[in-house]
């Protein structure tokens, strides 16, 4: 009689790399997709690694996997490092969430060429290499992949006080219906979140700076009325991550409860 134990091939995980994931929207949706079964790589800057061990604690305790990577994602070498090391940690990589990003509350008209090279570094930059980096690796293991990118609904309509990052956003947006584009033919979709605020340590600092150089009254009150939390997103992002989204890509989709419609 044949051993079914040992002819029984093992099912192994989904492997998801998620940026930005020390705090906030990144890492509720690095528990997500642990709950979800994949085993998950976690980058941040070197300045966020207490944060970042304690994010992959929780993750492992959900019985998956983690490795915690330090990155900056502006820049190159670092986020090939990155990349590079999940796919050896867990042989390849099924799902790149191209999270990080950094907020500017500030007029054009007093905005600096070096606030733009900040913000865009992060936002701009950065997703660019972390889904080109993605893409390669995902083409060359030919099995496919979700790549997922942090929009804003800042990426959707200019505002006041939010000039170059609402142009960053949109940026974002525009690379992801390039690359599902480019990549629909490897199994690959290419989409992104769009939040509008969302409870984490970047609104609160949104809020303080709103209340602080411009003196809009009760930023944080604001706030209070129309805000989703970390989980509204991750919950969207488990779902773009997953098998059952396969016909969707190039999408930037919009989760603010109806704060803006498309
Ligand atoms: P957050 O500030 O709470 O967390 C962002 C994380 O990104 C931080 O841990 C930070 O250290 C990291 N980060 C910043 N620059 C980095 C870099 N160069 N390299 C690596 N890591 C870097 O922000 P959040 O609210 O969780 O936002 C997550 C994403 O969602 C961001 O891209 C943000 O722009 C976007 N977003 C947030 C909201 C909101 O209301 N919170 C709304 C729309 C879009």
């Amino acid at each position: 009689m044949s051993d079914l134990t040992s002819s029984t091939p093992t099912i192994q995980p989904r492997v998801a790399l998620i940026t930005g994931a020390a705090q906030g929207i990144g890492r509720a949706i690095a528990l997500r997709l642990a709950e979800d079964g994949l085993d998950i790589a976690i980058a941040d800057l070197a300045l966020q690694r207490t944060k970042l061990d304690g994010v992959a604690e929780e993750v492992r305790a959900k019985g998956r996997r983690c490795i915690v990577l330090e990155c900056d994602v502006s820049q190159e070498e670092e986020v090939q490092r990155m990349v590079q090391a999940t796919e050896e940690e867990f042989d390849g990589l099924d799902v790149m969430v191209a999270n990080a990003g950094r907020l500017l509350v500030k007029t054009m008209i007093d905005s600096t060429l070096t606030d733009l090279d900040n913000v865009f570094g992060t936002n701009v930059r950065g997703v660019f290499l972390c889904l080109r980096a993605a893409a390669q690796v995902m083409i060359k293991r030919g099995r496919g992949g979700k790549i997922i990118s942090a929009s804003s609904v800042s990426g959707k309509k200019g505002t006041a006080l939010n000039g170059i990052y609402c142009a960053s956003k949109a940026a974002v947006r525009s690379f992801t219906q390039a690359l599902a584009s480019e990549v629909g033919s490897h199994g690959i979709t290419v989409n992104a979140y769009a939040p509008g605020p969302i409870d984490t340590p970047l609104l609160q600092d949104s809020a303080d700076a709103l209340e602080q150089l411009f003196g809009v009254p009760d930023g944080k009150a604001m706030i209070r009325d129309h805000v989703g939390t970390p989980e509204d997103i991750a919950s969207m992002v488990s779902f773009l991550a997953g098998k059952e989204s396969g016909f969707i890509t190039g999408q930037t989709i919009t989760i603010d409860g109806g704060g803006w419609m498309d």
